[in-house]
């Protein structure tokens, strides 16, 4: 007998019917003699739905302590739905709220951070012979009392963080699509699946864009060693594992290329190149909370030219804390443009050869590279948002990705691309 933690994510729950097969899944599952620890994510567009109510019955952003309140509610619905199912299919479940499930957080409203899971209540259910259902994206944090949430995709952290202080013996993260691809099968329909990925290259897939997981929650599965299994919610296909690196993974140079949309670049420009300027521009980003990517500083004459990637979403804080901090920096110009999108060469072996076999495949494209930095085991250049989707097309087509003919492609099921 197992323990097994399973996230189901919003489209894989998105109606009534499909609500009923997922209970039909975690039934299976349970009859098969293992305990189950559900974590959902709320059903299908909730949380944008909630967003939306928010924005209409306020002019500005609502208070942040509200939205979470507002938004927390998602999850609860959908596990309490599933429990119901569960009960009516002669299988006792019990649905539980973040706090109740012992997850604790930081008190950053929108973006808290699980500092601790105690899940005494989780266990007391399990023992009682229960399946638990576990309210995803949501915690408390104990210094304000509050109910606070983990930021968009936080389900995939929740059920990762529950897996781990269960010390689980697998954690499935099902999902609408047949596991982690070569590429998004939503852009690139020839995208292949992927039977592993190592924890550091999903990482750098997450965060460069291929939402399937979280990036925090990929970050807490490797170190706290809990072994993740991306599968579809729609079939029984094997799915992806993410394993450790000294497992035996793919032999490729190259893994996987991301792509990110809710990109904007960030230019500073004109400020005067002594040691302190150029670090108070980074300092006053970092202040207000605003990651940045793919930096480059340009030295010329006296000036220095920054520019970076920040998220879309950020792009007006970005700006703002920038000219509250003027006078310190003394730039001549800010711009930020939101019209760009961000591609990612993933791998373990990113050679001179692959950086000119990039630049190549965009020159072929007649695409303008406005920003290229190279990492480890990223490779990022950001073009125009327009030009994206076909970038990537072409990128896993040149360092030949796809399933070709062997009928491995990958299946997107369900969901509008909008999820988390
Ligand atoms: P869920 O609602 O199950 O959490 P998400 O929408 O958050 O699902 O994540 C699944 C989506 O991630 C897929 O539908 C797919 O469009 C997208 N995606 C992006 N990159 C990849 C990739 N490399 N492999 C698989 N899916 C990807
Ligand atoms: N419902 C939340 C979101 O849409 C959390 C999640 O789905 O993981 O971001
Ligand atoms: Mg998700």
């Amino acid at each position: 007998m197992a323990l097994v933690v399973q996230k189901y994510g919003g489209s894989s729950i998105g109606t009534p019917e499909r609500i009923l097969r997922v209970a039909q899944r975690v039934a299976e599952t349970r009859r098969a003699g293992h305990d189950v620890v559900v974590v959902a994510s709320a059903m299908g567009d909730t949380t944008d739905e909630l967003l939306d109510l928010a924005d209409r019955v306020s002019r500005v952003p609502g208070p942040r302590r509200e939205l979470d309140m507002l938004l927390s509610s998602g999850e609860r619905i959908s596990n309490a739905l599933l429990a119901i199912a569960l009960t009516d299919l002669g299988v006792p479940a019990c649905s539980l709220s973040g706090p109740q499930a012992g997850v604790f957080t930081t008190p950053e409203h929108g973006a808290a951070r699980i500092v601790d899971v105690l899940p005494t209540r989780v266990r007391q259910e399990l023992d009682r012979g229960q399946v638990v259902l576990v309210a995803g994206f949501q915690g408390l944090c104990k210094d304000t009392d509050d109910v606070t949430t983990l930021g968009r995709g936080g389900s995939d952290t929740t059920a990762v963080a529950i897996a781990g202080a269960l010390r689980a013996d697998v954690c499935e993260i099902y999902t609408d699509v047949d596991g982690v691809c070569t590429a998004d099968p939503r852009v690139v329909p020839t995208a292949r699946l992927l039977e592993r990925v190592g924890y550091a290259e999903m990482l750098e897939l997450a965060a460069n864009g291929a939402k399937v997981l979280m990036p925090r929650s990929v970050e807490y599965a490797r170190r706290h060693g809990v072994v993740l299994h991306v599968r579809s919610s729609f079939t029984d296909q094997p799915g992806t594992i993410l394993a450790d690196q000294e497992v035996e993974m793919e032999k490729t140079a190259i893994t996987a290329i991301a792509h990110d949309r809710g990109t904007a670049l960030l230019s500073v420009t004109g400020v005067p190149d002594d040691v302190l300027r150029p670090a108070r521009v980074f300092r006053a980003l970092a202040d207000a909370g605003v990651e940045v990517d793919m930096p480059v500083h340009r030295a010329s004459r006296g000036w220095v030219d920054l520019s970076c990637v920040v998220s879309r979403s950020a792009a007006r804080t970005a700006v703002g804390a920038l000219h509250a901090a003027a006078d310190d920096i003394g730039f001549d110009a800010v711009a930020c443009d939101q019209g760009v999108g961000k591609v990612s060469v993933v791998g373990a072996a990113l050679t001179a050869d692959v950086t000119a076999t990039v630049y190549e495949t965009f020159a072929a494209l007649g695409v303008r590279i406005a920003l290229f930095t190279t990492s480890e085991l990223r490779l990022s250049a950001l073009c125009g948002e327009d030009e994206l989707d076909r970038s990537v097309r072409a990128l896993h087509e040149v360092f030949e990705l796809g399933a070709g003919d062997t009928g491995d492609q990958a299946v997107v099921y369900a969901g509008s691309g909008r999820g988390w």
